[in-house]
């Protein structure tokens, strides 16, 4: 069989396996279709059957999470574990706790992780989880009784050396700690590598609260250097407000740009003075509102219910928030806007229609598996904290966290370069780096 045929035939094999999981098809699609000339010039990745193996999961977990409302009254939640791959390491990769969380979400989350470890060059599998639950308008008691139930089942999947999970959407420092919390109830053991994300203080990493924004602003920022421009002066969208949106405002504004717009799922916000992160994190992270209370707050700014973010003009986009967020009409007129560069500081924002559009007009576009890796690369930073029962300083993580981050995008071009693409294709250099990483070890541990 020819490779372009064998790639189609996988496609097709998991889409009849995995029926109905729409996000995991596109993320197995867009890394299939950059594979064809790693295969040609490496047969023997066709021969052990790696694409095979890579795309089916070595192991799924979906458990039920009950437990009692603040009424008294049994709520029932359904659990997911992904363990992907474990060539390179523990399964790493974080928890989403959203209603919208089924398998085939956590399946794309965990597929696209194998790539995005792969790429930073740190000892980490791939894995994903979370919950269909919404932790929207709940107590902190609520919250904490979740969080011990959904543990009391997952815990004898974790461990330092299995299954290291951290946060995603809806799950931040407050729910890492009270699964951390019952995870060394129940096994009686103080490991603090099991859980990343932690509160610094008591095993959590300087830098990882802000590891995924502050990376994605630099991934972006390598990209612009390479045709010689930067942040200083740019106009900046932003979309979402939770952990990796503020976290990239904080350092866009640290590096001269001016972030005007940003988002949660009830709207946008917009800022002509550049957004306030003080006054952002007092809304979305202290009081847990939404973006419109900004703007009841500051009178400069408005709130809009309808239409985008990105319908606000922009030099440069981030998308923070979701899947599938940026559609084709939103690229659009970002290009239509004049729009430069785009880094994915979420998991797979745009659509593949808007990374089309992108990529022939010539925008500088980092996707999500390269740029918002400084997230995962941190918490491999927190790995090693913890086996050395060390800390390091704010400043020292940061610098290893901008080295990776050099390290990746680099990556991503010479690769790009070295199997027959243009050095900007970062798409293409992503995965194909990101695979023949896993391919290797896969290779070389045997057909297991
Ligand atoms: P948070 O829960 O902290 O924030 C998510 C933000 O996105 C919120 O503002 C939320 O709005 C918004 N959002 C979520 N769903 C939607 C939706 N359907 N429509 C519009 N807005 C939405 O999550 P994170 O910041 O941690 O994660 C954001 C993205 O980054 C995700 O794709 C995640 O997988 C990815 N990522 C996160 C990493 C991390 O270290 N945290 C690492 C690598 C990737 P609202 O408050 O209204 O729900």
């Amino acid at each position: 069989m020819n490779v372009s045929a064998h790639i189609e035939a996988v496609y097709a094999e998991v889409c009849r396996r995995n029926p109905g999981e729409a996000e995991f098809h596109q993320a197995a699609a867009e890394v299939l279709e950059s594979l064809a000339p790693a295969l040609e010039r490496h047969p023997e990745y066709a021969d052990t059957g790696i694409v095979e193996r890579l795309v089916e999961p070595e192991r799924q977990l979906i458990f039920r999470v009950p437990w009692v409302d603040d009424q008294g009254a049994v709520q029932v939640n359904r659990g997911f574990r992904v363990e992907f791959n474990s060539a390179l390491g523990p399964y790493k990769g974080g928890l989403r706790f959203h209603p919208s969380v089924n398998l085939g979400i956590v399946k794309f989350l965990g597929f696209e992780q194998i790539f995005k470890n792969a790429l930073t060059g740190m000892a980490i599998g791939g894995g994903k989880g979370g919950a269909d639950f919404d932790p929207k308008g709940r107590s902190d008691g609520e919250i904490m009784r979740f969080c011990q139930s959904f543990m009391t089942e997952l815990y004898r999947h974790l461990g330092e050396h299995t299954d290291v999970p951290a946060g995603d959407i809806g799950v931040g420092g407050r729910e890492i700690g009270y699964l951390f919390g019952q995870y060394r109830r129940i096994t009686n053991r103080y490991e603090s590598g099991v859980l990343t994300g932690k509160p610094v203080g008591w095993g959590g990493s300087h830098v990882r609260t802000e590891a995924t924004g502050y990376g994605a602003v630099y991934f972006a920022q390598e990209m612009l250097a390479t045709r010689g421009q930067n942040f200083e002066g740019r106009r900046v969208v932003v979309s979402g407000s939770g952990n990796v949106a503020l976290y990239a405002v904080e350092k866009v504004h640290a590096l001269g740009g001016r972030v005007v717009a940003c988002s949660d799922s009830s709207g946008y916000l917009v800022d002509e003075d550049g957004i306030d992160l003080e006054l952002l994190k007092q809304v979305k992270e202290v009081r847990r509102e939404r973006v419109s209370a900004y703007a009841e707050a500051k009178r400069t700014a408005r709130f809009s219910a309808r239409g985008t973010v990105y319908d606000v003009a922009c030099d440069i986009a981030l998308p923070c928030a979701t899947q599938n967020e940026v559609r084709c009409e939103d690229a659009v007129a970002l290009v239509k806007n004049g729009i430069l560069a785009v880094a994915e500081g979420a998991n797979m924002p745009c659509t593949p229609e808007a990374v089309r559009v992108f990529r022939e007009a010539g925008v500088l576009f980092g996707p999500g598996k390269a740029a918002n890796a400084g997230g995962v690369a941190t918490s491999a930073l927190e790995m090693q904290q913890n086996a050395a029962r060390d800390s390091w300083s704010f400043e020292q993580t940061e610098s290893r966290l901008a080295e990776v981050m050099r390290g990746v995008h680099a990556e991503c071009r010479t690769t790009a370069e070295a199997y027959g693409a243009g050095p900007e294709d970062y798409v293409f250099g992503a995965n194909v780096a990101g695979f023949l990483r896993v391919a290797r070890a896969m290779t070389a541990q045997g057909v297991i």
